[in-house]
């Protein structure tokens, strides 16, 4: 299988680049961003314990995370990979993939990091949130402490799989196109 985790900070353009990856590769996207809007929508139980961890820009618990990439993993048939978008988000959640994983005979491949300036960020969250509908993409503050927590709980996860050798950079910035060219250079070496 190929487990492609695609990693970098709110606004870097995971979406966009998991969309077209999904569609070269075969792969199944596990957006945890995603899952949880799905839920909200819905109006689950699971929907409404995240719901304000989301719009305070905090992460959701590790162990909701968790369970909810559990599920989606052993609910998915005979997949050719995973693109894991928005998770790992903490260290422990990185090792609990590395469990997950293996308890299904798999590994993370690698992990692609497209690499994006601060200010570039907030420009692009601002213009999302004129027509996404996110809330957490219409308040500076909130962009403000997504990027914060980002920084703080997300960034030591790059160097777990560094630790790994399993990290690799991508400028996050330029055409599409040519993001995802480079990124699908780094995927093809995998
Ligand atoms: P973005 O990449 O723009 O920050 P996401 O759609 O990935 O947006 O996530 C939106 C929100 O959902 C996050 O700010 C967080 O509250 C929650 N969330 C998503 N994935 C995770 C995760 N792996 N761990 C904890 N919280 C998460």
């Amino acid at each position: 299988m190929l487990n492609i985790v695609l990693f970098g900070p709110p606004g870097a353009g995971k979406g966009t680049q998991s969309e077209k990856l999904i569609g070269k590769y075969n792969l199944v996207h596990l957006s945890t961003g995603d899952l949880f809007r799905k839920h909200l929508g819905e109006g689950t139980d699971l929907g409404k314990l995240a719901q304000s961890y989301m719009d305070d820009g905090n992460l959701v618990p590790d162990e909701v995370v968790i369970g909810m990439v559990r599920d989606k993993i052993s609910k998915t048939i005979d997949p050719k990979g995973f693109i894991f978008d928005g998770f790992p988000r903490t260290v422990h959640q990185a090792q609990s993939l590395d469990d997950m994983l293996s308890d299904f005979d798999t590994s993370v491949s690698g992990m692609v990091s497209l690499e994006v300036p601060d200010e570039e960020l907030k420009i692009r969250l601002l213009e999302r949130g004129k027509t996404s509908g996110r809330a957490d993409d219409q308040n500076e503050e909130k962009i403000d402490t997504r990027v914060r927590v980002y920084k703080a709980e997300t960034l030591p996860v790059a160097k777990f799989y560094d630790s790994k050798n399993k990290l690799n950079a991508v400028i996050g910035v330029g055409g599409i196109d040519e993001i995802f060219n480079n990124i699908c250079v780094v995927v093809d070496g995998l």
